[in-house]
Order: structure tokens, then C-alpha cells, then sequence
């Protein structure tokens, strides 16, 4: 399986920010390790998203004002990290990543970005520390390269992916399945093709009901031929933003039912890390890597 690692572009926060910027290199490394034990895993530098490749997504003005520096005081607030050119670096490399993992995914039925999932970036703003929207960027791309004509999108990371529903809002090509906490980041909410809100301190059982539904009907619906798949660790019940309490096998449980769902029918799946804020890197860099481990040997 492909990998695309976005951690040699590093993320630039001041001391005391509390992004665990650092998860990135540490899964990088874990996953190297594992590879060295014989897991079939090969490591990619990604590409960095071109003009074009942003553009069909975001509106040139926006694109302008990050790759310049211009973004007003409130833009940077909204986006959480402070403006720099190794930030626009980071971000154009890892939606690259997302671009590539989709492409790998189609030639080889399953890849992963090992960043990425920046699902509250909309057409013309970023927010939440994401800058551009990477799966939507992929999908646009793929699509515009004639590789695909479908595409769907399961965000199981926490928050609600608000970005990726607003782009897609007037787009029936590309279907939006969101799963997550409905007290959550974002406050407003974009509805998607299909949004799954949970209540504060849903555990591993409800939460796999509600996910297998919402994959049936997902799947259905979608009638896709690439799948983006965003596997936040930040329904972790160690999480410091999560609200949610799923366990680590929970976690698995999710991802195996996400690729059993899609690659089961066939389908092609690019797999995105999306968010993770618990204390112990260690516990998110798990989450991250059996992730990666299955879909690399299911
Ligand atoms: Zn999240």
C-alpha cells in the first residue's frame, strides 16, 4: 500500500499551541518500523497541490490570500495556525497527498494520506486547522482527469465535516456522509448528503449501529467509484475534544466495517488521517497505524 507523508513539510506553531503537530512524524516513523518488520507499506513523497488542482474547489480570491500572506487577522484566527510560508508549504503538500493517495487508490485499491482530512475548509474559507480541503480537492481532480465520475465521501471524524458539505452542497456527483459528536465544533453546520449527529459520550456499541447503517445507505446512495475516507482518531474516549467514548478496538471496529463496506463491493478507498487531540501522541499514533496496518492487509 502507498503512503503519502506530509511531516517533512512540518507545521510551524508557536510554543504553548496545543496542536499535536508532532503525531505526524511519530505515525511516519511507527509505520516505517512496520514496514521494516514486513508490512507491505511503501512511503511516497506527496506532490504539492497546484493552482489548478485548488482551484476547482476554492475561489481564486481565498487561494490568493493564503499562498500571499494577505488573509485578514480574523481568517488566520478562523484557521487556528499562524500565517507562514511553511504553512502554505505544509498545506499545499499535504492536500497533494490527498490528491495522490486517491489516484494510488484507483491503480491499486486502497493508499492513504498520512495527514490530511481538512474537512472544515470551505470554498472560500479555512477554519479549524484546516487550510484547503483536501478530499474535496482529490475528488474534484480525480474527476477532472476523467478517472472517476462518482465520489464518496465517509468523514468518521468527530466534528462534522461542514467545509466538505458546503462545496458539495449543489454537486450530486460527489455524496457527504458525515458521523459525529452533534454538540461538536462546528457550531453551524452545513447539512451533507447524509449527516449521523451523535449525542455527548456515545461508546463503541451505538456508535457501530449508527455507522452501519449510514454505510448501507452510503454506499447505495453514493453508486460511487472512489471512496475518500476521513479516519479521525478524535472519537477516542481519551480525546480532549472528541466528547465521544470509543475505545481503541471501537476504533478498529469502525475502520474494518468503513473497508469491508467499500472494498467488499469493490470499490477503491484513499483513507485520510483526520483530526486527534488526545494527550498521549502515543494513543493517537495507535489509532492512526491500525488504521493504516488493516486497510494494508485486509
Ligand atoms: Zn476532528
Amino acid at each position: 500500500m502507498r503512503l503519502f507523508p506530509s511531516d517533512r513539510y512540518p507545521l510551524p506553531l508557536p510554543d504553548g499551541h496545543r496542536f499535536p503537530a508532532a503525531k505526524y512524524g511519530f505515525l511516519r516513523r511507527r509505520l516505517e518500523a512496520h514496514a521494516g518488520a514486513g508490512a507491505p507499506l511503501v512511503f511516497v513523497e506527496p506532490h504539492a497541490a497546484t493552482d489548478d488542482e485548488l482551484l476547482r474547489v476554492h475561489d481564486r480570491a481565498y487561494v490568493g490570500r493564503v499562498l500571499s500572506g494577505t488573509l485578514s487577522p480574523a481568517e488566520v484566527r478562523r484557521i487556528g495556525f499562524p500565517w507562514s510560508p511553511a504553512l502554505v508549504e505544509r498545506s499545499l503538500r499535504s492536500t497533494g497527498a490527498a490528491v495522490d493517495a486517491a489516484a494510488a487508490a484507483v491503480e491499486d485499491g486502497v493508499s492513504a494520506s498520512l495527514a490530511g482530512g481538512t474537512h472544515h475548509a470551505g470554498s472560500d474559507w479555512g477554519e479549524g486547522y484546516c487550510v484547503f480541503n483536501d478530499t474535496a480537492v482529490a475528488a474534484r481532480e480525480l474527476q477532472a482527469r476523467g478517472v472517476v465520475r462518482r465520489v464518496l465521501i465517509l468523514d468518521c471524524d468527530v466534528h462534522q465535516g461542514n467545509g466538505t458539505a458546503q462545496i458539495f452542497a449543489a454537486d450530486s456527483s460527489v455524496f457527504t456522509m458525515s458521523i459525529h459528536g452533534a454538540r461538536n465544533f462546528p457550531v453551524r453546520k452545513h447539512p451533507g448528503s447524509l449527516d449521523v449527529p451523535l449525542e455527548d459520550g456515545v461508546g463503541d456499541d451505538d456508535y457501530l449501529r449508527a455507522l452501519g447503517r449510514a454505510l448501507d445507505e452510503s454506499v447505495t446512495r453514493a453508486r460511487a467509484d472512489l471512496v475518500l475516507y476521513i479516519a479521525g482518531a478524535d472519537p477516542y474516549e481519551g480525546d480532549r475534544l472528541g466528547r465521544l467514548r470509543l475505545t481503541k478496538a471501537g476504533l478498529l471496529e469502525r475502520d474494518r466495517m468503513v473497508l469491508e463496506a467499500t472494498r467488499g463491493a469493490g470499490l477503491p478507498v484513499a483513507i485520510v488521517c483526520g483530526g486527534g487531540y488526545c494527550a498521549d501522541l502515543e494513543s493517537i499514533v495507535d489509532i492512526h497505524a491500525a488504521t493504516m496496518l488493516l486497510a494494508a492487509t485486509l
